[in-house]
């Protein structure tokens, strides 16, 4: 896989995420509104219920007013009369037009329209004869809007709208206003669970496919990334300084279980010849080959890595002086009887120092200087060869 391959879905991936984000940043803010709107909603329609409630007690006073004042010769209840039928009058007109007088604003529904706009209700043309018989029976109206025979009149007709009429007409004004506010707020609460449903889908759908594929490519690349940092790119074996570190704690855990341990340090016999002879690139095969042929014939629990160009080492766990001794044999011999690829003429051979880990020891460090020593005797013996260190 190339970087070029690589950065392609990942800049995808960026702009999907920031995408989503910025959709969830915007359902977030669509909900508040909805709500916003909601309260608001609830707050008007409160107000219209209460406005058409109190029309009501308008009508009802009215009727009160009108006989106190025209049969009981009540003088004090004209002013009264008045004000009563003015303030039915402004808040008929406010909820017929919802002008923001009164705290209303809406506009009527078909149904409210018919109420009040078609028989039998008819509830506006009644509403303002109201208000008109309360204001000619109070004189307030016309010049001879006084005669008695036409406040009889009059006051007949206020009786008997108010009493009988105009009652339960304005009951299913207010029932029509409250089933409306109901409808209307269920509505809203409806395209709130929408917004809500979508908001936690689209959650759902980033944590599946865009946070959890990028944490995926995170960890591939963090994979990589320590696989770059501890392998030797030609040999695939640790490198120098995972070796150490790996070895360092294994040399530990042996020491804490009791177990003796044994380090070979093995170097390819005249390998500057291959590269001359044959060319740097055989020379890179000939140390891949190694590599492989090492990792094959390492058992388990052995730690091997490459130490420097044409030198390996091996820790062996759970072996003395003579365990390590016939392990390397056997490499030496593996080595010696293998072909190498692509030249199968071509002799090549390793030598191998072998040294035990010492109690003494500080750490691995001690025991690879006694096996490099050891391995310089095996090639000052003649190569192709192990030869176990001196003090071991
Ligand atoms: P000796 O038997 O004494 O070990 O002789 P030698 O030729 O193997 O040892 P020397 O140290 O003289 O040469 C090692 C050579 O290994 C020199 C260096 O150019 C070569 N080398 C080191 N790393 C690499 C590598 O990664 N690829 C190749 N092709 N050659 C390498
Ligand atoms: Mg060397
Ligand atoms: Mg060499």
């Amino acid at each position: 896989m190339t970087r070029a391959d690589d950065s392609l879905p990942t800049r995808r991936l960026t702009v999907a995420y920031v995408a989503a984000l910025s959709l969830i940043a915007l359902l977030s803010g669509s909900v508040h509104l909805l709500l916003d709107h909601v309260i608001s909603q609830q707050r008007d329609s409160g107000t219209i219920i209460n406005v058409a409630g109190r029309q009501r007690m308008l009508s009802q006073r009215i009727g009160l007013l009108a006989r106190d004042f025209y049969e009981g010769h009540d003088e004090a209840a004209r002013v009264p009369l008045l004000q009563a039928a003015a303030t039915m009058e402004r808040a008929h007109r406010a909820l017929l037009g919802g002008t923001g007088d009164m705290g209303i604003t809406h506009s009527l529904s078909d149904a409210a329209r018919t109420l009040y706009f078609s028989p039998p209700a008819d509830l506006d043309r009644r509403t303002r004869d109201l208000v008109l018989a309360a204001r000619i029976l109070a004189g307030a109206e016309g010049p001879d809007a006084g005669t008695a025979d036409i406040r009889a009149r009059v006051f007949a007709d206020i009786r008997d709208q108010t009493r009988d009429i105009l009652m339960p007409m304005l009951d299913q004004a207010v029932r029509q206003f409250e089933t409306e506010a109901t409808e209307r707020i269920e509505g809203l609460r409806r395209a709130q669970q929408g917004v809500l449903a979508i908001l936690l889908t689209t959650l759902l759908a980033e944590a599946v496919f865009i946070f959890r594929p990028l944490v995926g490519r995170l960890k591939a690349y963090a994979g990589r990334l320590y696989d770059m940092a501890t392998r030797d790119v030609l040999t695939g074996l640790p490198n120098r300084r995972h070796f150490l570190e790996v070895g360092e704690r294994e040399v530990r855990r042996g020491r804490e279980a009791g177990q003796p341990q044994a380090l070979l340090m093995i170097d390819i016999d005249h390998f500057k010849a291959i590269n001359d002879t044959l060319g740097h690139a055989v020379g890179d095969r000939v140390l891949s080959q190694f590599g492989r042929l090492l990792q094959g014939w390492l058992r388990e629990g052995e730690v091997a890595g490459r130490i420097g160009g044409e030198e390996f080492a091996v820790l062996l766990p759970d072996a003395d002086t003579v365990d390590a001794a016939a392990r390397a044999e056997t490499l030496r011999r593996a080595v010696e009887a293998a072909p190498v690829n692509g030249h199968a003429t071509l002799a090549w051979t390793v030598s191998i120092g072998a040294a035990r880990v010492s109690g003494g020891d500080e750490g691995l460090a001690d025991a690879l200087r006694r096996a490099d020593l050891a391995l310089y005797a095996a090639k000052a013996a003649g190569r192709n060869r192990v030869q176990l260190s001196a003090d071991s």
